[in-house]
């Protein structure tokens, strides 16, 4: 649908569906393809898998674009006192943090299934 207000854009400002302003001046998060992607509309999937052997959180199902991984990783590593980082397809922790992780992702507001 990219062009559909070409030409109007001065008659007709594009303000945004979620906020009310105009894109320029809004802040909410946005997928790959431009559509307003909140935490409350992901749902973030918590597994424990093993890596060499070790425990690893692996949570899976956050958007990449909309969603600042590393500063969530970053967080929860000090939340779980672990190791941690982001990964292809999400982020992953040392060790069975499940519970916290869950915890914390829930209070940011993102859906959660698992843990
Ligand atoms: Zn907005």
């Amino acid at each position: 649908m990219a062009g559909l207000f070409d030409g109007t854009a001065l008659e007709r400002p594009v303000t945004c569906e979620v906020c009310g302003r105009s894109r320029d001046a809004c802040s909410c998060p946005r997928d790959a393809a431009g559509r307003v992607c909140r935490p409350r509309d992901q749902v973030a999937r918590i597994a424990l898998e093993r890596r060499r052997g070790h425990e690893v959180t692996v949570v899976r199902g956050l958007d990449p674009v909309a969603t600042d991984l590393r500063a969530l990783v970053r967080s929860m590593r000090t939340t779980c006192s672990t190791g941690g980082t982001v990964t292809a397809d999400g982020l992953e922790l040392q060790g069975d943090h499940r519970g916290p992780v869950a915890a914390a992702l829930r209070s940011a507001g993102f859906g959660v299934k698992g843990g």
